[in-house]
Order: C-alpha cells, then sequence, then structure tokens
C-alpha cells in the first residue's frame, strides 16, 4: 500500500511539510539533532516531548504522530506548548528492525560498558542531549511521552510503563491522562532504568511514561481506529487541555521482579510468544541461569516484555501484581 506522505516525511525524520508552518505562526524551530525538532513559543508553557520509533520496527506511533502533526501544522496557533518531537533510532526505521547494534532503549544512561562503540550509544547521547536542553530552557511543567507498540500479544493491547522518580502528585495525572489515552493498565516501576523515560523523569524532572499502543505492525498497516483516544488524548494536549475531570482510571500494576539474563545458560519457562500480562501462579518457576532460579513470590505474578533473547547482562521480563496506588504511596511513606 501507499504511505500517507506526511507518514512517510515523519518515518524518514524529515520535517520540512511543518516546520515553515511554525515558524510563520511566530514559533522559534530548531532541529537539534538530526530527527530532533523543538518547535517552542513562551518560557512559561508547558514542555512536551513525543518520542517515536525508539525501536525501529514500531510504526503505529510514527503513524499517529504524523497525522497529528498534519493536522496542528494546518493550524499552527493552536499549538499551546513548548514541543519536541524525536524520531528515535532512524537507521532502524529505515531498515524495519528494531535496532541495528543493540536496542536503543537500553542506553540512556552514563555508564554503558561494552556497549559504547555502538551506533545506538551516539543516538542515545544525542537524544539526552537535546532533551536536556528543551526542558531545562522552560518553567512550566514537563511531559515526556515516549510512544511504542509492543512486539507480542497482550492481556491488555494498550499499557503505559511509569518510571522511578516522578512525584506522587504527577503521576496521579499522568495516570488519568494514560486512562483517558486509552491505556487499560499502567506499570509502575519503582527501580531505576535506562530507558528514555526514565532517563527524563529521573535527570530532567518530566513526567515520563513509556506507552505501548498494541501491537507491531509494518509501516502503513497499523488500524488507526485502535489509538483513536491516544490520538485525541494527544491533540488535546498540545494544545494545553487538561485531562477531564472524570478519571478513566487504567488498572494500575507494580513491578516486584525484574528477569535479568546472566549467562548463556539463562532459560525462559516461556518465551517471545507468551502474551504480556499473562498470570503465573506461586511457585511456578520463571527461569533459570545456571544454579539461579527465579520463581513466582507472591499469590499470582504476570510476565511483562518476556524476551529470553536479550543480550547477557539484559533485562529479559518484568513480573508485576495489582497495585491500589493509594496503599503503595503509603507504603513508600513508611
Ligand atoms: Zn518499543
Amino acid at each position: 500500500m501507499t504511505l500517507l506522505p506526511a507518514v512517510a516525511a515523519l518515518a524518514a525524520a524529515d520535517f520540512r511539510g511543518i516546520v515553515p508552518h511554525f515558524v510563520a505562526a511566530g514559533f522559534t524551530v530548531s532541529e537539534p539533532a538530526a530527527g530532533v525538532v523543538q518547535i517552542v513559543g513562551d518560557a512559561s508553557r508547558a514542555s512536551v516531548l513525543l518520542s517515536v520509533g525508539v525501536h525501529g520496527d514500531e510504526t503505529a506511533p510514527i503513524e499517529l504522530l504524523a497525522q497529528l502533526l498534519e493536522v496542528l501544522a494546518r493550524q499552527p496557533h493552536q499549538l499551546a506548548v513548548n514541543l519536541m518531537i524525536v524520531v528515535g533510532n532512524i537507521a532502524a526505521i529505515r531498515q524495519a528492525q528494531r535496532f541495528i547494534d543493540v536496542d536503543l532503549n537500553r542506553l540512556f544512561c552514563r555508564e554503558r560498558g561494552l556497549l559504547s562503540a555502538t551506533a545506538e550509544a551516539a543516538r542515545a547521547d544525542e537524544l539526552m542531549l537535546a532533551s536536556r536542553a528543551f526542558f531545562t530552557r522552560a518553567a512550566g511543567p514537563r511531559l515526556h511521552l515516549d510512544l511504542h507498540t509492543a512486539i507480542r500479544g497482550s492481556l491488555y493491547p494498550t499499557f503505559a510503563m511509569i518510571p522511578h522518580g516522578i512525584a506522587a502528585t504527577d503521576r496521579q495525572a499522568l495516570i488519568a491522562l494514560l486512562g483517558h489515552a486509552g491505556m487499560a493498565a499502567v506499570i509502575l516501576n519503582r527501580s531505576t532504568a535506562s530507558t528514555f523515560s526514565a532517563y527524563t523523569a529521573a535527570e530532567l524532572g518530566a513526567t515520563s511514561a513509556t506507552v505501548e499502543l498494541g501491537q507491531v505492525s509494518t509501516l502503513g498497516n497499523n488500524d488507526p481506529g485502535r489509538f483513536a483516544a491516544a490520538s485525541v488524548t494527544l491533540a488535546r494536549t498540545l494544545r494545553g487541555y487538561t485531562a477531564p475531570t472524570i478519571p478513566q482510571v487504567p488498572l494500575v500494576f507494580e513491578v516486584v521482579q525484574e528477569i535479568i539474563k546472566h549467562s548463556e545458560a539463562f532459560h525462559m519457562t516461556f518465551d517471545g510468544t507468551t502474551p504480556n500480562f499473562t498470570v503465573l501462579p506461586r511457585d511456578a518457576l520463571i527461569a533459570t541461569d545456571g544454579l539461579v532460579e527465579y520463581r513466582v513470590g507472591h499469590d499470582e505474578e504476570r510476565v511483562v516484555f518476556p524476551n529470553p533473547s536479550v543480550r547477557i547482562g539484559f533485562r529479559a521480563g518484568l513480573m508485576v501484581v495489582r497495585c491500589d496506588v493509594t496503599q503503595a504511596e503509603s507504603r513508600r511513606v513508611q
């Protein structure tokens, strides 16, 4: 099928179709790196970073964002926030691959060891630098939504990961926003991570989430109807509306175990085809790694992002349990 021109342009990190409209409307527009555009007005505005294509084969967010930007560029005065757009792994998008050398979304950190020489490490540096400059120039609230699609099926087709380091009130507002964006579930991660959203939350004071908008499909073959709520909510956010007061609260989970692959002996009792949020009962074997066994420690735990074929040292999956946000807060205070 033929791609919409706006989608093809964004997938190629080409902003020429939209930039002149925002310049003509009086915004300061800059492109500090390939695939990065910053459209900035008054410093008191909220700063919103929307990133897509951090995994090159996850195309639905590119389609969604291209269409949002095309509409907004025709009414540029409606943009009520300072906006930064990131097209993450441009080379991988071109090849319809998840990554070239290594998963870009594991590199938003300073210590990268042997991965420092990868193509993606240089890209992570560019994105960290550009997002730092963007978020620290303005005084208003900071929001970062890193838009993905999961590479497997999921019992909750749309869900979001909320990283560590966000103030409780901001996190509640974020959960409400994600509910309106159609997320059936959110996962709170209390540990540090080296994802893009974890970096902007922990280092740049942003209210951030990694948003999973459904399942991977090739560019032009995504069903936009599945992302209608996300599209409407993002369009409203860029126009300065906050989420309606009637909460549409997603199910909230928290991470209780990170399954790390420490050696080539690592073996998971399920594989990359296991749907996200599959339930495992207490004591069930999750994985073995030489003499080490990972087992379910709660009455039930659900597995998210199971991927035994990751590199050694990387996360091969997360185990999550349902959590009452209010209780989780009081536990944290103690
Ligand atoms: Zn992804």
